[in-house]
């Protein structure tokens, strides 16, 4: 079947069409410029974007596959979680197009997303697989017995989100936002090792996360250097910031594989497209015998293909569709996976 994702949980008005596992459209329009002045994602003007992206995304999308509203299946939707105001301008869109082409909707969880968004480009994910997301707005270990119907979360950050840290290091660094790819740059020109900084809960036992302690600690440092006139080494910042994050990112994601007896690892969101974590996470990997998956960089960070994978991934374990009276759940959880 063909299945078109409909993504407007945050900043990018996404669209993707898939056939099965395979990708045929992943069009997207971004806001990113127009909150960058104010260092975040302001949720009104993120509102507004995807309603004037909404239509000319979704032609996009169905040119690029070359096909026709009428040769759509069904149609999936990011329900939540994200902000509310972008996701309802999604899920009315949604409704819309399946209402008026009498086409099955699913609206589906964004994480679960994220993690399914990796069958169309290593195919079928192995049951079960530990998964790792990390995004702007979550980092959480979950074990993944089936994407469409059971995931559940082992461990999550007790504050600050990964991507979230990369965001705000890189504005005490005046680096601009987002932060993950300006710091991922930066990095590669800095010493990972000129710096200590603190690894947050890295071997307290549990699976959760901690990252504004280790915020704080760059914050502190980088003011300490500029009150004593000496030039803040940017790059040596940047470098073992990011060392400390993926450090502590793949030493616990690791011990849940351990744990648990299983031995694929999948990452995804945003900060996957780290450049430094897909390289640690393969070398350590890789010595405790666990197979990772990570997608392209273009598949980690929000995009409609994920939303139209897990709409296709539930299509085939023939799960009923939503409700057309379906809300947007800004703070859906994300053991559900479909709404
Ligand atoms: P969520 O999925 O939790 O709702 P989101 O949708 O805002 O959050 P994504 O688009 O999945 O998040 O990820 C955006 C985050 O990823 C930002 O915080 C950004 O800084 C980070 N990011 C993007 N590229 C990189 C990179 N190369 N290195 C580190 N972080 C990165
Ligand atoms: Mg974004
Ligand atoms: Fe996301």
């Amino acid at each position: 079947p063909l299945v078109l994702g409909i993504e407007t949980s945050c900043d990018e008005t996404g669209v993707g069409i898939v056939r099965g596992h395979t990708l045929l459209a992943d069009s997207i329009a971004s806001s990113v410029e127009q909150h960058a002045r104010f260092g975040g994602v302001v949720p009104e003007v993120a509102s507004r974007a995807h309603l004037e992206a909404m239509a000319p995304t979704v032609e996009r999308a169905l040119a690029d596959a070359g096909v026709g509203f009428h040769d759509i299946d069904a149609f999936a939707v990011t329900a939540g979680p994200g902000l509310p105001g972008a996701l309802m301008v999604g899920v009315a869109a949604a409704k819309a197009y399946a209402l008026s082409l009498g086409k099955p909707l699913y609206g589906v969880n964004h994480l679960a997303a994220h993690v399914c968004v990796d069958q169309l480009e290593h195919g079928p994910l192995p049951k079960p697989c530990v998964a790792m997301l990390v995004s702007g707005g979550h980092s959480s270990l979950l074990l993944v017995p089936d994407v469409a119907s059971d995931v559940r979360s082992l461990g999550s950050t007790v504050d600050d989100a990964a991507g979230e840290a990369f965001d705000k290091v890189a504005r005490v660094l005046d680096l601009g936002f987002p932060g993950g790819p300006v710091i991922d740059r930066m990095a590669r020109e800095g010493d990972p090792a000129a710096i200590a900084f603190p690894r947050g809960k890295y071997a307290d036992g549990t699976y959760d996360f901690s990252f504004s302690g280790l915020k704080t600690a760059v914050a502190r440092w980088v003011e300490a250097k500029e009150r004593s006139g000496e030039p803040v080494p940017v790059a040596d910042v940047a470098a073992s910031f990011q060392e400390a994050v993926v450090d502590v990112l793949t030493h616990k994601a690791l011990k849940v594989c351990k744990d648990n007896g299983v031995k694929d690892l999948l990452i995804g969101g945003g900060v996957a497209a780290n450049s430094r974590l897909r390289a640690l996470a393969q070398e350590r990997c890789e010595r405790a015998g666990v197979r990772l998956r990570v997608p392209r960089p273009k598949l980690c960070t929000d995009n409609g293909a994920m939303v139209a994978a897990l709409g296709s991934e539930l299509v085939a374990s023939g799960l009923a569709p939503s409700d057309l009276g379906l809300p947007a759940d800004s703070s859906l959880p994300i053991e559900s996976v479909l709404l």
